[in-house]
């Protein structure tokens, strides 16, 4: 037989549901939590693949098996027996991967060191913790976080007009006076007509004390770019 057939589950909020599962094939169940997944695979195949089990031992060997209630099912055919394992919320965080919270990221890493081709010998260096095993463009991190400059900056507008759309940044706000008085820009004059060289000073430069500030230029403040840090080939 190809398939497990299942007729008529009710079991929890299951609503007469028939369906049929391919054998020898790996089946996922998703849907939002409340769905029924449980009430279907654990709650009514589990329950009732495990209840003919036991029907096949005696009652000594019965009362000590795992018992999971009766399933609210008209029937199901073609059953296997069943290796039931235990449905866990995995532990972990927001960082934790498949690799990590299952503890197959050790075994990967030894795996690699010892079989991986050239021969490395340290599964260390197979770790996202390991500047020389970490993945260059993320570092080991998983994710990326850019700035999107576009959603930051209004080009359209000068500084004057508020070209920098962050709160702290518009006109009158304090950290507006550090472009504004810098003595680098034209205040008027709108972004899209900055040259490359103002545009990096603007949003690129690292800190820095600019020579030709306006009087409001408090004497030991610094300047520094929008987002200096960032990288520029986004
Ligand atoms: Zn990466």
């Amino acid at each position: 037989m190809k398939a497990i057939k299942i007729t008529g589950a009710r079991q929890n909020n299951l609503k007469n549901i028939s369906l049929e599962i391919p054998k020898n094939n790996i089946t996922v169940f998703t849907g939002v939590s409340g769905s029924g997944k449980s009430s279907l695979v654990f709650e009514t195949i589990g329950a009732e693949a495990q209840r003919q089990i036991n029907e096949t031992q005696n009652s000594f060997v019965r009362n000590r098996l795992m018992h999971l209630g009766v399933a609210d099912v008209d029937k199901i055919e073609h059953l296997n027996v069943p290796v039931i394992i235990n449905q866990k919320r995995l532990g972990g965080n927001v960082r934790s991967t498949v690799g990590t919270a299952t503890d197959v990221y050790a075994s990967l890493r030894l795996l690699f060191s010892r079989m991986g081709a050239p021969f490395v010998g340290y599964s260390n260096v197979f770790s996202f913790n390991n500047p020389q095993g970490m993945c260059p463009n993320c570092e080991g991190l998983g994710y990326v976080q850019k700035i999107n400059v576009d959603a930051l900056i209004n080009k359209e507008k000068s500084l004057n007009e508020g070209a920098i759309r962050f709160p702290t940044f518009q006109p009158g706000g304090w950290r507006w006076t550090r472009y504004v008085y810098s003595g680098y820009f034209d205040n008027d004059k709108k972004l899209k007509n900055y040259t490359k060289q103002e545009w990096e000073l603007l949003l690129y430069s690292e800190e820095h004390k600019p020579k030709h500030t306006g009087r409001e230029w408090g004497k030991t403040v610094k300047y520094e770019g929008v987002i200096p840090g960032s990288k520029k080939d986004f």
